[in-house]
């Protein structure tokens, strides 16, 4: 699919689709293009330095007032990436401790958990098992595994998965702490011909140099072994949509923001064919619709955006807050269904085999 700019045209078209559905006022979503600022560096897919500002003063996830980091579009092959580049310092404030999920012995922290599993088995679980069908074999590794929980999931499903990701973090309870490697997922190295399929949920678009990633998983490859990729969709009707204020932007944390197209064309630069493409994510294209409409009930949100030091919720009021936010990712499946049918929707999932 063409990667299509945010024009003033079509945002407004689809801004009205939207502000019917969910009384929201079109007029407050962010449509902005400006051309006045130059390129700064490379296109980190195809090398041009025709870098064009796409998207000016992108807010941090959940807030409103512009931050200072735009996206911008390479002329050559349509790759978007945050301009500037977050320094180590800004990245490192912003995968704070509450940026990945723990599980604690809180009633509503279990009922999540149990959600949470449910929806990794239908989704990335499933994923991964059809990639190791494809490949004809059970080792799986998946990078930026988080607590570990997929690792358990595609074990229960019978393939010996193990995981990699930064130390420190938090641990799913079923899931054996010898099964996870701690270590820096852009510098660790595997022996060659490894592993049958390797998994990027959600890794992909926040690499710096995602191609030396991908060329370095096709060599821990075996022979026709998968690589599966699952990132947000730039080019989907939500980003088209909510602008700048879409959940799936995530500045800074998100340096490079793929479409079918640009991440297809990263595959086969780097020596694999795509050979399927999954457009339902249960786990995903809802959440990322309540995320975009309203923030504040985000957990992720709510989790990096605590109350005032010394004030907390009732229990009642924040059991209540989650059910809104549940009751709103449910009622937007029809429309993340209609997105994922005309195959834009919020989250994309690629299966690359390996070629030659
Ligand atoms: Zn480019």
């Amino acid at each position: 699919m063409k990667q299509r700019p945010l024009t003033a045209r079509g945002a407004a078209f689809a801004a009205g689709l939207f502000g019917l559905a969910f009384n929201v006022n079109p007029e407050s979503l962010h449509l902005g293009l400006r051309r006045d600022v130059p390129p700064l560096m490379l296109c980190v897919l195809c090398g041009s330095d025709r870098l064009h500002p796409w998207l000016l003063g992108v807010p941090r996830l959940g807030t409103r007032v512009p931050s200072g980091f735009r996206i911008e579009r390479c002329e050559s092959c349509d790759l978007l990436q945050t301009r500037p580049q977050p320094s180590p310092d800004e990245l490192r404030a912003a995968y704070g401790p509450a940026y990945t999920w723990r599980t604690n012995t809180d009633l509503l922290n279990r009922a999540e958990s149990w959600y949470r599993q449910l929806l990794v088995r239908c989704d990335q679980a499933r994923s991964v098992q059809l990639a190791a069908r494809a490949a004809n074999g059970i080792d799986c590794l998946d990078i930026g595994c988080g607590d570990g929980l997929l690792i358990a999931e595609a074990r229960r499903r019978g393939l010996r998965a193990c995981g990699i990701d930064r130390p420190g973090a938090p641990l799913w309870p079923a899931c054996d702490p010898a099964w996870r490697t701690a270590a820096d997922i852009e510098t660790v190295d595997q022996s060659p011909h490894s592993w049958d399929v390797v998994s990027l949920f959600h890794v992909a678009e926040h690499l710096r140099d995602p191609l030396r990633m991908f060329t370095r998983i096709h060599r821990w490859l075996r022979a026709h072994g998968v690589l599966v990729i699952q990132v947000p969709n730039a080019g989907s009707f939500q980003a088209e949509v909510f602008g700048a204020r879409w959940y799936g932007f995530d500045i800074p944390r998100h340096l490079v923001h793929w479409t079918d197209r640009t991440l297809t064309q990263a595959l086969r630069q780097t020596g694999y064919e795509v050979t399927r493409t999954r457009y339902v994510s249960w786990r995903d294209n809802g959440p990322f619709l309540a995320g975009s409409l309203v923030p504040s009930l985000d957990p992720l949100m709510e989790r990096e955006r605590p109350l005032s030091v010394g004030s907390t919720r009732h229990p009642l009021s924040v059991t209540l807050r989650r059910l809104i936010y549940f009751g709103v990712v449910w009622a937007g499946t029809p429309l993340t269904l209609l997105e994922a049918a005309v195959r834009r929707p919020a989250v994309i999932t690629l299966f690359a085999r390996k070629a030659g």
